[in-house]
């Protein structure tokens, strides 16, 4: 469906009121940029994430997945770049001293940003006079370093400073040797690592699209360096195929071959996977070829080898590497942005989610017709016992009407609801063990037999 303009609003109050996000320490006023996953959301999210591990790490040979420390030797963020060049244009309203984005603050007033510096971005919000959101003069535009500091140890001095790693690409490129010396994987080859990153964005904002606390499937794809062209076609077609099984519309995807000006000093090419939010077109991926640039930074800081030897042209050298990196609550909302729909069904007003059966929280839902039967519920319950054991994510629901459960189930975007009536018990023989199933999308109704229904519904 096309957004309308309390889509972003309606998509907080469901995500709040079906218990798939809450608002981070909400019984304390909540704390920017933080997000709690709920019972739904948990159940989105890992099927979001276990379709991604599935696809990028077990369904292949060439992959090892790892799960690093977040904590890190802080040498590692010297390396990588991070300490000296991880960072936004940030601008200070003079009056609140609240700071914003340089850079949105232009886009939003029509400025091209792509190539500027900051003295440029300075100097545009000097000429056009760009004021903050509240109307008021705006201060120099500064860059600020988006890594969260914290410190270990009983004292707390400069030496006691780590960072809460930004990506989570950085466990990966560290354990590069690691992997090399204790698995012997054969080039080209590929560490994979979900987990969380952290991020003092300057303005997190749009729900979980920009959070300060978030968390990334990353891989990094060593290859020969003569090979890296194809390695980038191949990830950029796996990307494509992840978004396919997760249920985004392609015509909502959209790629961006990011200008040099403009891309990570690490990177000699990147795309963008932009998707249609309800806020614009923003980034959801990206895709980068990270050369030999951390594996070369990484060995100059820690003066170990970090080359590979290949046994079969007996050549040593330095892999390159290609980046899909993939954020989970951008994913989570472009999933769920783009699977809700308000539409009209049997004359009644619904709102439905669309999801991908595979994705969905429940896969199916089962309830007895009335729930003062008691050979009804135990029928009921005696179904559902038989397809939680063998699905896991089955729901079970016997409140109100029939009518209601459709709508609730609707909403959490359950595929199929399942209701054992009188002809399930023989009523009708000739619809003696058979139940209905109904279909979230068309809302139609078949009788299926109770020994074909986890057939039916995987
Ligand atoms: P943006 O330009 O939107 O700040 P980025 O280019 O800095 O994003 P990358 O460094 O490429 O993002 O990070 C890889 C992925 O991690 C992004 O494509 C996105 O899915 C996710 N991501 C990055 N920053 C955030 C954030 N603050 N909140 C949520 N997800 C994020």
């Amino acid at each position: 469906m096309k957004y309308d303009a309390q889509t972003m609003e309606k998509l907080v109050a469901l995500a709040k009121r079906r218990g798939f996000m809450y608002a981070g320490s909400e019984i304390y006023g909540g704390l920017a940029g933080a997000w709690d996953y709920g019972p739904l959301g948990v159940m989105l999210k890992n099927n979001i994430t276990q379709t991604w591990w599935k696809q990028f790490v077990t369904d292949r040979e060439d992959m090892y997945g790892v799960d690093a420390a977040i904590l890190m030797n802080p040498r590692a963020w010297v390396a990588s770049g991070h300490v000296a060049g991880f960072s936004d244009p940030l601008v200070e309203d003079l009056k609140t001293q609240k700071r914003y984005r340089a850079d949105h603050l232009l886009e939003e007033a029509g400025v091209v940003v792509t190539g500027m510096s900051i003295s440029d971005m300075d100097t545009a919000i000097k000429e056009k006079g760009i004021k903050s959101p509240e109307g008021n003069p705006l201060g120099e535009v500064r860059q600020f370093n988006m890594m969260l500091k914290t410190s270990v140890g009983a004292i707390e001095d400069s030496s006691s400073v780590i960072y809460l790693r930004p990506e989570t690409a950085g466990g990966m490129f560290v354990n590069f040797k690691n992997i090399v010396d204790t698995m012997a994987p054969k080039m080209p080859f590929g560490l994979a690592q979900i987990g969380k990153a952290f991020r003092n964005e300057i303005a997190p904002r749009d729900f979980i699209f920009r959070v300060r606390e978030l968390e990334q499937m990353e891989v990094e794809y060593f290859v020969h360096p003569s090979d890296w062209e194809r390695a980038f076609e191949e990830w950029r077609l796996q990307m494509l195929k992840y978004m396919d099984a997760i249920g985004l519309p392609r015509d909502m995807v959209h790629e961006l071959e990011v200008a040099a000006e403009d891309r990570a000093h690490y990177s000699k090419r990147t795309i963008d996977f932009e998707f249609e939010f309800p806020f614009g077109c923003k980034e959801l991926y990206g895709l980068a070829y990270r050369t030999d640039f951390d594996l070369q930074a990484h060995a100059g800081e820690s003066k170990q080898s970090l080359t590979y030897f290949d046994e079969a042209t007996k050549e040593r050298f330095v892999p390159h590497v290609i980046e899909p990196s993939l954020g989970v609550g951008r994913t989570m909302l472009a999933v769920l942005a783009s699977a809700y729909h308000e539409e009209e069904m049997d004359g009644e007003a619904r709102v439905v989610l669309k999801l991908a059966k595979d994705i969905a929280p429940y896969r199916a839902c089962v309830s007895p017709l009335l729930k003062n039967k008691p050979e009804l519920v135990a029928k009921s319950r005696e179904v559902y016992t038989a397809l939680k054991k063998q699905f896991g994510n089955i729901a079970f629901d016997d409140n109100g009407n029939i009518g209601k459960r459709y709508r609730r189930q609707d909403e959490i975007g359950t595929p199929f609801c399942i209701v054992i009536d009188f002809d399930t018990l023989g009523e009708n023989p000739a619809n003696l063990d058979t139940v209905t199933v109904r279909n979230r999308d068309t809302g139609a109704q078949e009788r299926i037999k109770i020994s074909e229904l986890a057939n039916y519904i995987a």
